[in-house]
């Protein structure tokens, strides 16, 4: 489902995720290992505040392991702390527990010394932008399948806590961001990686900036996946070569740009060319 982000759409999300806010101890901002920057959320600073803030680098079983591990030092730098896990599979997602209670360790032990003599679970809210894994991580957290998958914005409920564990709460609705899309190279990498559905962007101009992507940083899985000997630089003739070398033709058998536009794009998804990452610190 595609949420249409208006004006109006954007003001009610973060009044919504403001709310949540309040009732939670720790917020686990979850982003796309592969593109850690272009999958936030332009004003989630400014949203969040001053709660404590974990960032999840979630899909990073996707992402280039080398630059994943960039990613983590650039934050660190930013006092900002990443982990990176996979949702999917539940690599790395017993960490989190961890690094929030070392995390909230402060607070908590405040408490403590107030006479609470048993500290209450940690509570927290998954915010994120569509699709970079919200629902997967909290099912994965929950143990099984509670949470609903897909977005529906706008839908007002009572809240609901789901428990990992005794020393975590998880508000069952997760908080939903919008990407900072008025940047066209982070629309792009965007819809390469799939977050956005190929419908917004033209297709062949999402191709052609994942093909000189790739032809900058991945040359050798390039020419490996499409059989080139060299890659050219002329971007038409690198359509032609895939097409013609993979059989993406239409009739009279001129190269069918859509077919190689959306092969390029289902092959880089499906990571026939191995791990990537569109971001890079
Ligand atoms: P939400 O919109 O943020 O709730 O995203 P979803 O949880 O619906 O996930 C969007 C898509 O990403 C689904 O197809 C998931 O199966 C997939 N996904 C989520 N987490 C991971 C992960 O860690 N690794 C991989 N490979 N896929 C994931």
């Amino acid at each position: 489902m595609t949420i249409q982000w208006f004006p109006g759409h954007m003001a009610k999300a973060k009044r919504e995720v403001t709310e949540k806010l309040k009732l939670i101890d720790i917020v686990f901002e979850l982003v796309d290992a592969r593109i850690p920057i272009s999958s936030r959320n332009p004003l989630i600073d400014e949203i969040v505040a001053n709660k404590p803030r974990i960032m999840l680098l979630n899909k990073a079983d996707m992402a280039d392991p080398d630059v994943t591990k960039q990613w983590i030092d650039f934050f660190a730098a930013q006092q900002i702390e990443a982990l990176p896990i996979d949702s999917q599979s539940g690599t790395g997602v017993k960490q989190i527990v961890a690094v929030a209670k070392e995390r909230l360790r402060p607070k908590f032990e405040k408490m403590m010394a107030k006479g609470i003599k048993r500290p209450r679970a940690m509570r927290a809210l998954i915010v994120g932008i569509p699709n970079v894994g919200k629902s997967t991580l909290i099912n994965r957290l929950a143990g099984k399948h509670i949470a609903k998958t897909g977005d529906t914005p706008g839908v007002t409920k009572a809240q609901q806590w789901i428990k990992v564990g005794k020393e975590l709460e998880l508000l069952d609705t997760p908080g939903i961001l919008w990407p900072k899309f008025e940047d066209e190279e982070v629309g792009l990498k965007l819809a390469t990686t799939g977050a956005i559905k190929d419908t917004i962007l033209n297709l062949q101009d999402v191709a052609v900036y994942a093909l000189r992507f790739l032809a900058i940083y991945y040359p050798d899985r390039l020419k490996e996946r499409y059989v080139l000997s060299h890659i050219p630089e002329d971007i038409v003739q690198l359509f032609d070569e895939i097409g013609k070398k993979r059989g993406c033709l239409a009739a009279g058998g001129v190269v069918d740009y859509d077919k190689v536009a959306e092969l390029v794009l289902r092959d880089i998804r499906t990571e026939k060319l191995g791990r990537l990452s569109f971001d890079r610190p």
